[in-house]
């Protein structure tokens, strides 16, 4: 199967195996696992930030974040489209008891202006705003990334209204990738960041949550409220700490391939219109001959994985698991549709 479904499917490659094999490791609820704590102050210098916590998933990060940021009743001001909303399962309501006000982006990205006016005012009435999140790239935005001057622009609000800015970085290391940024930047700009080891960097397990020293400490004590304290976590950090030294550079070969395929779809009849591609994803607009739905089936039948993303969208995900080669069967199968 050549599996287009998410930058999730990635297998561990025998190196980063290998790697994960001969970690010291020890219980990171005491703080005992040196590469837990290894990965935590890496990812942090990275990005410029003073601390790191090690999670079991992206929506785990994103989801300490909102609770550390906020208190119950609170509104966090989001994208329509964003991951915090769409796919962490009511989380927002659930865990925090916030509320969210929804703003309608380009792609996924929301402007400096939008939520400046999204901010509630200070009224009895009115839930108190308490955070704003961004999503970098945006996954419903086709892999989207946002400027660096509007996440400043954006960032000068949040300040003068005295918010936390919050990153949802589940592809962060695309943007970097696609924008040539320095990871630093961002920790110039955000007041925690999310970020995913576990997709395009190809590590089984793991996302790690940045921001400074005492947000860390307490966005920890609610991982433990989540049952997200692990114990010899080493070894799957260890698949962490490889994928930031081998798998980053590589994500541009991920882009190329997303920009080939691009290419082959417009070519048919039946895509009306593919999003503008930046980084590792492809979304398509079906129509005609097939709905998403049969488009995903029909490719099936030729070994090739995709998903219908609504009723009228197919995604495609590029990732360290799709070779030149499988890469090339699709576009032939893509040609012969
Ligand atoms: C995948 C993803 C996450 C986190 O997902 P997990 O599966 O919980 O690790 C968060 N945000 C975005 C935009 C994502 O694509």
């Amino acid at each position: 199967m050549i599996d287009y479904r998410s930058d999730t499917v990635t297998q561990p490659t025998p190196a980063m195996l290998a790697f994960m094999q001969q970690a010291p490791v020890g219980d990171d609820v005491f703080g005992d696992d040196p590469t837990v704590n290894a990965l935590e102050v890496k990812t942090a210098q990275m990005f410029g930030m003073e601390a790191g916590l090690f999670c079991p998933s992206g929506t785990m990060t994103n989801q300490l974040a909102i609770k550390t940021h906020t208190q119950a009743g609170d509104e966090v001001i989001c994208e329509e489209l964003s991951h915090i909303y769409q796919y962490e399962g009511g989380g927002i309501a659930f865990n925090s008891g916030c509320s969210v006000k929804l703003l309608q982006g380009n792609r996924g990205r929301i402007t400096a202006q939008q939520v400046e006016a999204g901010i509630n005012p200070e009224d009895v009435h009115k839930p108190i705003t308490s955070l704003v999140s961004l999503e970098n790239t945006c996954n419903r935005g086709g892999g989207a990334c946002y400027e660096w001057s509007e996440m400043q622009a954006i960032q000068k609000v949040t300040k003068a209204y005295h918010l936390p800015l919050h990153l949802d970085g589940a592809r962060i290391f695309n943007a970097i990738v696609y924008k040539k940024e320095d990871p630093r930047q961002y920790g110039t700009v955000f007041d925690s960041i999310s970020i995913c080891l576990s997709k395009g960097l190809g590590a089984p397990v793991g996302s790690v949550l940045l921001g400074n020293a005492s947000f860390i400490k307490k966005a920890r004590r609610w991982r433990k409220v989540l049952g997200g304290g692990m114990r010899q976590a080493g070894y799957i950090a260890a698949a962490g700490i490889y994928a930031l030294d081998h798998h980053i550079d590589r994500l541009a070969n991920d882009h190329y391939k997303a920009l080939q395929l691009k290419e082959a779809l417009l070519k048919k009849d039946f895509v009306s219109e593919v999003l503008p591609v930046e980084t590792n994803i492809v979304i398509a607009h079906i129509q005609g001959k097939y709905t998403p739905a049969t488009l995903v089936k029909i490719l099936k039948e030729k070994n090739i994985l995709c998903i219908a993303m609504s009723p009228t969208q197919v995604r495609f995900v590029l990732h360290l698991d799709i070779s030149d080669d499988q890469l090339n069967e699709t576009l032939e199968v893509l040609q012969s549709l």
